[in-house]
């Protein structure tokens, strides 16, 4: 059997030429070397058995470690730093006969929901440019969007890829907490940091996640929790699937838009067989507040690494104090900054029982909730990826109105269970996608039911 994985690598550079590059591009790669990209296309087309991704070309977050390109989280901090060793996801798509032709830009340290928190420029939407493609891993997403790559990296950690694949019409999905290794991943707050997948369809995004999911040595969070063959679920019917319809995520505050497109999806799994039921995650309104304290408290200790001492940017002072503060002050951009300050406020004595302890408590409800639903007899709900579709730069200027963009979205991380995000429609030609969350480590049927919404949104057209 031939491969054309050249080919795919060739096709990949010659469209990032026309959509991204220069002044009036979409800015969505970082890093590239299209030289090296080419020879490991050529060894892969060259091997006796191809792999089960041959002939794929992919593109990773930038904060997802590579060995030959820069990793630098989108943040003057790590400008030029180049990692010693590959994250194991890079290695597995490698392994399986896929090419990586760049890194993505990203909100810096992938904080944000909109990537204008990038230090290396904003990422427009390939669908609209005078929108945010979504974030933290926006540039994941835009490059799939237009149709650079049918395959990306990208990184979760309160919706940072189910966000950004609904805003660019595309797919994203969430995994298991410990469902795919992090070991390569740059830690932003380890308790929901998740690497993620983008596809072009539903299945890209199975064949992909089929190929990183699993126990790795590397990564004593990784869960040694066997990984099901994801594209084998397309199937044509839902018979025997109870589809939740949760009710605090269709609040009567939702664009009645958005709530049209959900109710038509529902009723799309319910001709394909599935039941669907009413049903209550009643602690939801709570998980941005903790949401909020918890990924803040985690990345303030999990950047404490960065300190001019051994990665990256060092800005030369008197003394090592005066070091750190000049280095982390330069480095760091506004956002983050904010994070790391919030973070060791919810930290600090006197203040951890009151805010990080108690944010823990209201996880602990929160994950229950979806126990609950589950145990049940539910076996995936239905909701809203996002309140609205993408936004125009600029709109969120306050924090806490970027931070609620999250809702439908950071409750997953929190409860650790899996969630996809598949297009469901259009309003005024801005798509909008619709979220399947599963229970932990059952990726299998949230494919059944994203593979049939996909379906019928296809015949529906
Ligand atoms: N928008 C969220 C945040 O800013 C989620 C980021 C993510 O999932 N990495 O924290």
């Amino acid at each position: 059997m031939s491969t054309n994985t050249v080919g795919a690598v060739r096709d990949a550079f010659k469209r990032m030429a026309e959509v991204d590059a220069g002044p009036t591009g979409l800015n969505c790669i970082l890093w590239t070397d299209e030289e090296r990209a080419l020879a490991d296309a050529a060894a892969a087309d060259s091997v006796a058995a191809p792999g089960a991704l041959a002939g794929v070309a992919f593109v990773a977050k930038d904060n997802i470690a590579t060995t030959h390109l820069q990793t630098t989280c989108g943040s003057r901090i790590l400008e030029g730093y180049v990692s010693p060793y590959e994250a194991t996801v890079i290695t597995r798509l490698r392994d399986a006969g896929a090419v990586l032709v760049g890194k993505t830009n990203c909100d810096e340290f992938a904080m944000g929901s909109s990537n204008e928190y990038s230090a290396w420029g904003p990422v427009l939407n390939p669908v609209d440019r005078t929108r945010v493609p979504g974030g933290s891993s926006g540039g994941s997403a835009a490059t799939v969007a237009a149709g650079i790559v049918r395959i990306s990296l990208g990184s979760e950690t309160g919706g940072s890829v189910r966000q950004p694949a609904s805003y660019c019409g595309i797919v994203g999905v969430k995994p298991t907490y410990g469902r795919v290794s992090r070991f390569g991943l740059v830690a932003f707050a380890s308790s929901l940091d998740q690497v993620g997948v983008f596809g072009a369809t539903v299945d890209d995004a199975a064949r992909a996640l089929e190929v990183i999911a699993g126990r790795d040595p590397l990564d004593a969070t990784s869960a040694d929790c066997p990984v099901d063959r994801y594209r084998s679920a397309a199937t044509a019917d839902l018979q025997g699937i109870v589809i939740g319809r949760p009710r605090e995520y269709f609040p009567s505050s939702l664009d009645p838009r958005v709530a049209q497109r959900c109710e038509a999806a529902l009723e799309s799994l319910r001709a394909r067989g599935a039941e669907v039921r009413d049903v209550s995650l009643p602690h939801t309104e709570l998980a941005i507040p903790v949401y909020y304290i918890i990924a803040p408290a985690e990345a303030s200790s999990n950047l404490a690494r960065f300190d001019g001492v051994r990665y990256g940017l060092r800005i030369p002072a008197d003394g090592l104090r005066e070091m750190y503060e000049a280095t982390r002050t330069r480095g760091f951009g506004p956002e983050v900054t904010r994070r790391i300050l919030l973070g060791t406020y919810v930290l600090s004595a006197g203040y951890y029982d009151a805010y990080y302890k108690k944010a823990q408590e209201v996880r602990t409800l929160i994950a229950q909730d979806f126990r609950e639903v589950f145990e049940s007899g539910v076996h995936l709900l239905f909701t809203p990826t996002t309140p609205t579709p993408a936004f125009e730069f600029g709109a969120k200027s306050d924090p806490y109105e970027m931070y609620l963009n999250d809702i439908f979205t950071a409750t997953a991380n929190l409860a650790g269970v899996p969630a996809i995000s598949v297009p469901i429609g259009d309003i005024d030609g801005l798509p909008i996608g619709g979220q399947l969350i599963a229970r932990h480590f059952d990726e299998q049927t949230m494919f059944r039911g994203a593979y049939a919404l996909e379906a019928a949104r296809a015949e529906a057209k």
